[in-house]
């Protein structure tokens, strides 16, 4: 992967450019929610619960036609060294609207008229990569809710330092720490079956031909990542029926 010019040979924390951090998924973390789980990736760690779908209040914005899907992105307040004031900001506002888009080209809620299913995604703890690992827990919790999906989401953060291309880059790898072209964080939710992109973000510069790599990048590991979001769901599903 590493290209002869690079000027970031070496990852800081010795994986090859191609590697996740140590992945893990769970779901049902939350038992008194209608869906829930949680997705890490090293030290980003999502969580997400569903609520729904229940009917929405006020009247006026019911959709006799469909459900709505409304997500809520936030940070907690001790996710990041610095104190992360509590309460919605831009950031925030931004991110549950790129995940509520993601989420909802698989949603299908047409069976649930005038309803809303509310996602609540948290980050106990960051860096980096927080929003396509709380894209991941909510793709899962909204399975988990028995939310009707056309197919799954996987998502992941692919990159450039300086020439070489990453995949999941952590918060050091992220931030301009170098002398080189800089850092371009792209994050990319790929559908599971039809493989299109559900959502990409671009921040920084990168060539055409190295966006089309990185696309390429961001679907091999969104494979990997799917694995691990259906096997959470499968032992889930195991488990919730030695219950009953
Ligand atoms: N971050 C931070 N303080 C903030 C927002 C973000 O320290 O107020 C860190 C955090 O580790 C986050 C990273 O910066 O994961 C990258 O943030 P970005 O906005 O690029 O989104 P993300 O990569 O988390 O989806």
């Amino acid at each position: 992967m590493a290209k002869e010019k690079s000027l970031y040979l070496k990852r800081n924390d010795g994986r090859k450019f191609d590697e996740v951090r140590p992945i893990t998924a769970k779901v049902g973390i939350v038992p008194s929610a209608d869906g829930s789980a949680s997705f890490e990736t090293g030290g980003t760690k999502a969580i997400a619960v569903v609520r729904g779908p229940r009917t929405l209040h006020p009247q006026h914005k019911q959709d006799p036609r469909t459900g709505i899907l409304r997500v809520s992105y936030g940070m907690m307040p001790f996710s990041v060294t610095d104190r992360i004031r509590p309460g919605p900001n831009r950031r925030s506002e931004e991110i549950s609207k790129v995940s509520e888009w993601a989420l909802n080209s698989v949603v299908d809620l047409s069976e649930f008229p005038n309803t809303v299913v509310d996602v609540f995604i948290q980050i106990p703890q960051a860096d980096a990569g927080t929003r396509v690992a709380g894209i991941n827990a909510a793709a899962i919790a909204l399975a988990h809710a028995g939310i009707p999906m056309k197919e799954m989401v996987s998502a992941i953060g692919v990159g450039k330092i300086d020439k070489t291309l990453v995949v999941d880059l952590d918060k050091y790898e992220d931030s301009d720490f170098h002398d080189g072209e800089g850092s371009t964080d792209i994050p990319v939710v790929i559908t599971s079956r039809t493989k299109k992109i559900a959502l990409l973000q671009l921040d920084g510069k990168i060539s055409v031909p190295e966006l089309k790599e990185a696309i390429e990048l961001a679907k091999k590991t969104c494979e990997e990542i799917l694995k691990v979001q259906m096997k959470a769901l499968k032992e889930a599903n195991r488990s919730e029926g030695k219950k009953k």
